[in-house]
């Protein structure tokens, strides 16, 4: 569903993606691993349209930038970007206004239930704290029921019942056949679920792992290679 090939991407001097290539397959988990500063945000703003870079990226055979690839995308970024002045309710309604969705209430009502913002459909985006404005931000993403979900660290900053429902939410989306994409530093969080992990590290890719490829846990996985490039 994702294809990316060869992506680098400069800030000025400095290679933040060197080269990086991935595959993001319809029903599957992959997980972008790495220390703060590895690059995943930047490749996923790459993937998502955001940054000009060098290489190919394709979102079912589309090229990443067109808008057939942007209707198949749902993107949680890093930071939530809310409207300040618009209430939770009418992030979703202008999502649904921008996507031309038909019938979207009830999903949008589940969403907001699923995150317990049901009672705050009212509440203004300057007034959610962080971990409630990351919670809008799922609920816009998931909307428009996109094909593949990019989630950036989307665990940071949640409550354990936000943390829960994202679980729940990520499950139940790679049993509904989609796409899943998603850059943490938590590696347990993923331990349940996820089918690749590519692991990142000084912007180049350090490691690309399946399931079943390695004896034990993503954990020590992660650090049997981090370390394994630290002897080198
Ligand atoms: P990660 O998400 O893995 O923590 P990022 O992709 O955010 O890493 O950043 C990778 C590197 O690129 C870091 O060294 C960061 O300082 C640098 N970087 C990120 N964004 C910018 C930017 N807009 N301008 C210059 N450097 C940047
Ligand atoms: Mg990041």
């Amino acid at each position: 569903m994702i294809i990316a090939e060869n992506v680098s991407k400069r800030y000025g001097k400095f290679l933040a993606n060197d080269n990086i290539s991935l595959t993001v397959k319809p029903g599957e988990l992959t997980v972008l691993l790495g220390p703060n500063g590895a690059g995943k945000s930047t490749l996923i703003k790459s993937i998502c349209g955001l940054l000009r870079y060098q290489g190919r990226i394709t979102v079912d055979g589309f090229d990443n930038r067109s808008t057939e690839a942007k209707r198949l995308l749902g993107y949680v970024p890093e930071v939530p970007v809310l409207y300040p002045m618009l209430t939770v309710y009418e992030h979703l309604e202008f999502i649904a206004k921008a996507y031309r969705l038909e019938a979207w209430q009830g999903y949008a009502n589940e969403l907001l239930k699923r995150f317990e913002l049901d009672d705050k459909t009212q509440k203004l985006g300057k007034e959610l704290s962080k971990g409630m404005q990351q919670k809008v931000s799922v609920c816009c993403a998931l909307l428009p029921k996109p094909k593949a979900v990019i989630l950036d660290e989307p665990l940071v900053g949640l409550d354990p019942h936000g943390i829960r429902e994202i679980k729940v939410v990520i499950a139940d989306l790679k049993q509904s056949g989609c796409a899943l994409l998603i850059s943490t530093h938590m590696i347990e969080s993923m331990e349940e679920n996820w089918d690749t992990t590519y692991i990142l590290k000084d912007g180049k890719t350090a490691a690309a792992v399946k399931r079943g490829e390695f004896d034990g846990s993503l954990e020590d996985t992660y650090f049997a290679i981090t370390e394994e490039g630290a002897a080198q």
